[in-house]
């Protein structure tokens, strides 16, 4: 049986004393792909982020466990060494820094150890091939002047290179078009295997196209109010959230 690799248990987070998460219970196991769906403003980000210790957030109540070990007082940047990654869902420019350095630093923090540039930069060049991104973005400061659908590859690109143990996508097909959806759910399918996960926000089938989810989560109003296979997230995208709403209201 797949060993476990984050589990959430009784988290509620809120900001500046508004609550936003209540009570929630979520369990990531080695290789499984699982996927969160909800309407706008239902915590879906929120979660990730204080998954991730945005500092922005404060957890009210609650434990989050990495690999069983307890890391709900740990800073992002401990999180990050130990291999989670979010992929953000309005990424930011970082003018002065260039995405392969920007890249190189963060594996060198992560894996704390050098990174040989040739071989870095062999790697980098090959990811970037597969996502069809033209070579030259390597040396472009960090999302400065990319279209919407480049700044979301450089996040896959980010996470095939840093390789965590957790990849949390946010809404990575948000603004994509169906042929950058496609290249960006066989990046999510290249990535995958036994020694990591992935934790999919999205409100469509096609990013999870390549890789059939383990577990659907739908949040509504900062609570996770119905679980279900794969199926779930093709009727959810026709039927929307109604049908959700009222099982839960008649509970
Ligand atoms: P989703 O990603 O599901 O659309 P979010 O997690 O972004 O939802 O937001 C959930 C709720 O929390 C929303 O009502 C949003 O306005 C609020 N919220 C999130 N982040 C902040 C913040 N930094 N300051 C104030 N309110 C926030
Ligand atoms: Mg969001």
């Amino acid at each position: 049986m797949a060993k476990e690799l984050l589990r959430v248990e009784n988290l509620s987070a809120g900001v500046e004393g508004k609550e936003i998460l209540k009570n929630i219970n979520l369990t990531i196991k080695y290789g499984e792909v699982h996927v969160i769906m909800g309407p706008n403003g239902s915590g879906k980000s929120t979660l990730a982020n204080v998954i991730m210790a945005n500092p922005v957030y404060e957890v009210t109540s609650g434990k989050i466990f990495l690999d069983g070990e307890d890391i709900t007082e740990l800073s992002t940047d401990k999180r990050a060494n130990k291999g989670l990654f979010m992929s953000f869902q309005s990424p930011e420019e970082v003018p002065g820094i260039s995405v392969e350095n920007f890249i190189r630093t963060a594996k060198i923090n992560k894996e704390d150890k050098n990174i040989p540039i040739i071989k870095f930069k062999k790697q980098i060049e090959e990811e970037m091939q597969e996502l069809k991104m033209d070579s030259s973005y390597a040396e472009r400061y960090l999302n400065v002047g990319f279209s919407g659908g480049e700044k979301k590859k450089t996040e896959i690109l980010q996470m095939l290179m840093l390789n965590p143990k957790l990849a949390m996508l946010d809404e990575t097909d948000s603004g994509l078009d169906v042929d950058a959806t496609r290249i960006v759910s066989q990046g999510i399918e290249r990535f995958l295997s036994k020694d990591n996960a992935v934790f999919i926000i999205t409100h469509h089938q096609e990013l999870v196209r390549n890789v059939v989810p383990d577990f659907v989560h739908v949040i509504v109003d900062g609570r996770i109010v119905k679980e279900g296979d794969a199926s779930l997230v093709g009727k959810i995208e026709s039927e929307g959230f109604g049908w959700i709403r009222d099982e839960a209201l008649n509970d």
